[in-house]
């Protein structure tokens, strides 16, 4: 059986964080599908096409660890987790203040899918606090954000928001 994960966010842009979660993923199952939200709840720099543009390339790296396919989709995340064949959703923990909503919201799941089971990951201490939203705050007042993201991700970034 091949063991399938579902891991899913906005990617607005991929960062050091996300990539460091995608890179403990892939040791624990066979394919990996990197969910890209078509609805962010916030809106986003980058279009769903771009985002998961960009998921392929800073992905195409650890092809050989895991089957890696990046897919967009909309709706509820544990639909799209069973519409894919995932038994493992896969979410990363950055901080205390992550754990009460997603505490809910595995709650939550586990009522709508029992198959499914949600995992946590954490991210290297060095990566944990990365948020897209600040490495755009970041960029957006001039500042280096080569600690958090890729020379590729970077160059966009700097494109669409640094100051002239
Ligand atoms: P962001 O908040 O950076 O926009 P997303 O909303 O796209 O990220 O998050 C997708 C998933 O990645 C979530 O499970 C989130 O908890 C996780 N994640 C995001 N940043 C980090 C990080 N620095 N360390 C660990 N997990 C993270």
């Amino acid at each position: 059986m091949t063991r399938t994960g579902f891991y899913p966010g906005s990617f607005d842009p991929i960062h050091n964080g996300h990539l460091d979660i995608i890179g403990r993923a892939v040791k624990l199952v066979d394919k990996l599908v990197i969910g890209v939200a078509v609805d962010t709840g916030k809106s986003a720099l980058f279009t769903l096409e771009e985002r998961m543009e960009i998921a392929r390339q800073e992905t195409a790296h650890l092809q050989n660890r895991a089957e890696i396919v990046v897919h967009g989709y909309a709706g509820l995340t544990i639909n799209a987790a069973r519409s894919l064949g995932a038994q493992i959703l896969v979410r990363g923990l950055r901080a205390f203040s992550d754990f009460e909503h997603e505490f809910q919201l595995t709650a939550m799941n586990q009522q709508l899918d029992r198959e499914i089971e949600t995992v946590f990951l954490m991210a290297d201490p060095r990566h944990q606090a990365v948020a897209s939203r600040l490495v755009k705050d970041i960029v957006s007042m001039g500042g280096d954000i080569s600690p958090f993201v890729s020379e590729a991700v970077k160059r966009r970034l700097v494109a669409k928001l640094a100051p002239t």
